[in-house]
């Protein structure tokens, strides 16, 4: 149940640049740091502070990133997204995960726009895709539930050639229903009628995908993609739940938001819950689906596999 796992926290990923004697588990002298670094592990510090911050490690990012997805360097990370009525995990949503040898955790927020200006895109949202569906297969055999599962599909990723095709062979491969497949698109731009990408969500849809409008309410977003796709989720973004909690009016605005969700169909999830404040005020206004760090963090797969009940 909901309630059960409120408060719980794991020790969850958090983007940071973290000092190479931690890195590579080095228990050396601050005096004699960066000299026993430089011995240690053969580079100079000073290489490495450069790499954690500006053009350096733009460079160091833009030159590892191609070979962290070709060798099995970029990982998955899930959070769940929580039924309200009934308590139960709905769906988990898939986070991409790199760990620099020399800088640490990267965080996706910046990552993927590296990713999606290299053109490497599809070859990362195709590994995500694949390991998300490995830990569904993995799930299945072990629990009863049958959990949907989210992907964040960048729109660059949309323009690809055969990019429906590609997504579909993964699907297959796992033996999976492409209809317990959620993807989720940020509005990077409008998703205005008449673009290749609408078309191309629109053939996943008839596939079988289900589709789902991400971080909406963010800067991006436009109020006319509610009725430019066949919708089946729409998330709304942290910033809109915060504020609906201190301002009536954007309460009145989600409030809405539900009952046009209930009447058409589209499930509405509200991001970034991190209290139960938040929790128990989304309740009154019947927000069908929370997600957040209150509930739990991301965790990677074999966590959610070894626990012992979800
Ligand atoms: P997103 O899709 O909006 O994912 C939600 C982000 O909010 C995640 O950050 C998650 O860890 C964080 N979050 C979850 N609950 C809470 C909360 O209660 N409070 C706060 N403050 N944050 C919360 P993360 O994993 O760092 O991902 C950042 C963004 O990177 C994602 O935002 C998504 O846009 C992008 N991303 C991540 N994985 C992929 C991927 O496989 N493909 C693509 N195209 N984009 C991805
Ligand atoms: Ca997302
Ligand atoms: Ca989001």
């Amino acid at each position: 149940m909901l309630e059960a796992y409120s408060g719980i926290s794991k020790e969850a990923y958090k983007p940071q640049c973290i000092p190479c004697c931690r890195q590579v588990g080095l228990k050396v002298k601050k005096a004699s740091y960066e000299q026993s670094l430089k011995n240690m592990i053969g580079f100079d510090m000073t290489i490495d502070k450069r790499l954690c911050s500006g053009e350096q490690r733009h460079f160091e990012i833009t030159d590892s990133l191609i070979n962290a997805i070709k060798e099995c360097g970029i990982h998955i990370a899930l959070q769940p997204i929580f039924e309200v009525k009934s308590g139960e995990i709905f769906s988990f949503e898939a986070l991409a995960r790199w760990t620099h040898p020399i800088m640490g955790p990267i965080s996706p927020d910046e990552f993927i726009p590296i990713a999606e200006h290299l053109g490497h895109i599809h070859a990362l949202g195709l590994e995500v895709l694949s390991q998300a569906c490995q830990f569904l297969t993995d799930y299945d055999k072990l629990f009863e539930t049958r959990p949907m599962i989210n992907i964040n599909i960048s729109v660059q990723q949309l323009t690809y050639p055969n990019v429906v095709e590609d997504i579909l062979n993964i699907v297959k491969m796992y033996h999976l229903p492409p209809e317990r497949i959620v993807l989720e698109v940020t509005e990077s731009y409008p998703l205005d009628g008449g673009m290749k990408v609408n078309a191309v969500l629109e053939q996943l849809n008839r596939f079988g995908f289900k589709l789902s409008i991400d971080d909406f309410g963010a800067g991006m977003s436009a109020i006319t993609s509610l009725f430019n796709l066949p919708l089946y989720q729409v998330k709304l973004d942290k910033k809109l739940v915060s504020e609906s909690i201190v301002s009536q009016p954007c309460m009145d605005f989600l409030t809405y938001l539900c009952g046009y969700g209930r009447k058409e169909g589209v499930r509405i999830v509200a991001e970034g819950v991190e209290d139960e404040m938040t929790v128990s005020k989304l309740k009154e206004i019947t927000i069908p689906y929370v997600q957040g760090y209150y509930m739990y963090r991301p965790q990677s797969p074999n966590w959610w596999l070894k626990a012992e009940s979800i």
